[in-house]
């Protein structure tokens, strides 16, 4: 499949002429074929009517062929083969081998979508009936699905080219509810965009589907983005990045004349707590695995372990050690983005210049393009209660140990923390008290509770939440992987004294959809 530099807007290919753009070779520095041409406010118009234009069939397309198509799209990804994972390399920087990993959990994850979309408890039917001799008065017959919202909005991330991007699990779960999607592609892996782009405009067509159902948009700048999440047509957002970008895009979907929610996926630096009994039995071994997730993919992951909380001693002193001795060891390795690189030399560069931070490792930036060093440093708990920018997100491979007096300024750092997608506990049988202590502070600040492991690594599963009160995201409701990231794009709507008739599929009572129907407060699956 050739790339083009084209935007996908609906079955047609639309070359832009607002502006042109190149992908970059973060490793190199040099530009990647071919130019790009960025859209303007007549292309997202158009990709945004037909998006709206798509709504009505999409939303009522039955349940087996729109997990067809969500498969269908998993097929034409693997049906690429290297082409896709050559160009994602050479745009991200990353790994073929991890590339290679990323594609298979998109594929995976657009398969449980299908399995999802199929099994129907996401429709959420649910039917009170009548009861016309109900005294003192009768009950009306009242009947609850969930319809998808309208039209979507994406942003591809930048750290996930394929399992965050333009097929990614917003992208899935979003056509699951049954919204047509404008993507708008990350400036940093164009190529990879549009290759996938083209397999979902296909997958559209040989569905069937209206072609509004998808379209890739591209654009230098901001604007593209604002002018997607003003149209209105878009009736929600999907954002990973920044926070300034993701609270930007929030202040512009309120301040429309309808404003609509955000679902953006922001900054977390993920907290490690390390229980005494805990670390004393097995510091060294922590301390490897620690290095070990704070560097993958160096350390471009959003749930990238950027403190670890520990009591002071004998034990934190052989973790230090240990983990000094780990990070000093780990090479360089490229960054995302000239961006993100620049943005974390200047993170680390503040946390060393810190007055109460102790670098333990930091090493000069190199010529190199986009190459950064692990780096490691270490500040008492004191000093980040009273100052918590000293605990805050560099996106990166960095990482800060807090070293608490006692349990108390344990539990006050976990208070003082803000919202985070995870929070992660070493703890072992004797350090039950003090997991009770932090377990229901943790539960208010986090999405996810680990124990005895790193946050790297999010299963793709029915139980996941990749989420978190701000600024972990936007709205801690929600999850942004797994099965429940297909309710951010869903909403009710009851249905009273409907005749039988007129009512949709899902509640009606012949149950012609062989969905899960709950029937007067009995599940009936
Ligand atoms: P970003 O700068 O927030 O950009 C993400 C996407 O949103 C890009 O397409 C960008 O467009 C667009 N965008 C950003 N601000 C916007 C605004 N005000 N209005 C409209 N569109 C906007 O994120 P990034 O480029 O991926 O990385 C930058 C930083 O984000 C990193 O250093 C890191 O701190 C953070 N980050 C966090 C996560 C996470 O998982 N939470 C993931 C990746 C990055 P343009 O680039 O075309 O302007």
């Amino acid at each position: 499949m050739k790339i083009t530099g084209a935007m996908l807007i609906g079955q047609t290919e639309v070359f832009g002429t607002q502006d042109t753009l190149l992908a970059l070779n973060p490793s190199s520095g040099a530009t990647l074929e071919p130019t790009f041409g960025g859209g303007g406010d007549s292309d997202v118009d158009r990709a945004c009517r037909l998006a709206a234009d798509a709504f009505d069939s999409f939303r009522e397309s039955s349940l087996v062929a729109r997990a067809a198509f969500l498969r269908s799209i998993g097929a034409g990804l693997l049906a690429l083969g290297d082409s896709l994972i050559d160009r994602a390399h050479e745009e991200s920087g990353l790994p073929k081998a991890r590339l290679t990993g990323e594609r298979g959990r998109t594929v995976g994850q657009l398969e449980m979508f299908a399995n999802i979309v199929e099994d129907g408890r996401w429709i959420d039917a649910t039917i009170d009936t009548a009861m016309p001799e109900r005294k003192p008065l009768p009950r009306v017959d009242l009947r609850l699905r969930r319809i998808p919202l309208g039209p979507v909005a994406i942003f591809g991330a930048s750290n996930f080219p394929l399992a965050f991007s333009v097929a990614g699990g917003d992208a899935a779960s979003a056509l699951a509810a049954g919204c047509p999607i404008v993507v708008k592609a990350h400036p940093a892996h164009l190529g990879t965009s549009e290759l996938v782009g083209r397999v979902i405009q296909k997958a559209v067509a040989d569905a069937g589907f209206h072609e509004g159902v998808f379209s890739l948009v591209v654009g230098k700048g901001i604007e593209i983005g604002q002018m997607l999440v003003t149209h209105p047509a878009i009736q929600a957002v999907g954002f990973t990045g920044s926070r300034s970008g993701g609270l930007s895009l929030m202040r512009v979907a309120a301040a429309r004349p309808e404003p609509i929610p955000v679902y953006a996926e922001m900054s977390s630096i993920n907290p490690v707590f390390l229980l005494p009994s805990a670390l004393a039995e097995k510091a060294t071994t922590i301390a490897k695995s620690y290095v070990d997730s704070m560097t993958l993919g160096v350390g471009q992951f959003c749930t990238n372990p950027g403190i670890v909380v520990a009591l002071e001693g004998e034990a934190l002193q052989q973790f230090i050690e240990a983990a000094t001795e780990e990070v000093s060891s780990r090479p360089a390795a490229t960054m995302l983005t000239s961006g993100i690189h620049a943005a974390y030399q200047a993170g680390i560069a503040k946390l060393s210049s810190a007055q109460p931070v102790t670098s333990l490792v930091i090493k000069p930036a190199t010529e190199a393009s986009c190459q950064a060093a692990p780096a490691l440093f270490v500040v008492d708990a004191a000093d980040v209660l009273k100052d918590p920018e000293l605990a805050t997100e560099v996106f990166g491979p960095s990482s800060v140990i807090v070293r608490c007096r006692d349990a108390a300024q344990m539990v006050d750092v976990a208070a003082q923390m803000e919202g985070q997608l995870t929070a992660s506990l070493f703890a072992s049988e004797p350090d039950d008290d003090l997991a009770r202590e932090l377990l229901p502070i943790l539960e208010k600040k986090v999405g996810r509770i680990v124990f005895n492991g790193f946050p790297t690594g999010v299963e793709v599963g029915w139980a996941m939440v990749h989420g978190g009160p701000f600024p972990a995201t936007s709205d801690s409701r929600t999850t942004s992987v797994g099965a429940g990231a297909i309710d951010r794009f869903l909403r009710p709507v009851s249905y009273q004294d409907v005749p039988a008739r007129l009512l949709p599929q899902a509640i009606q009572d012949g149950n012609p959809l062989h969905i899960p129907q709950t029937r007067d407060t009995v599940l009936k699956a």
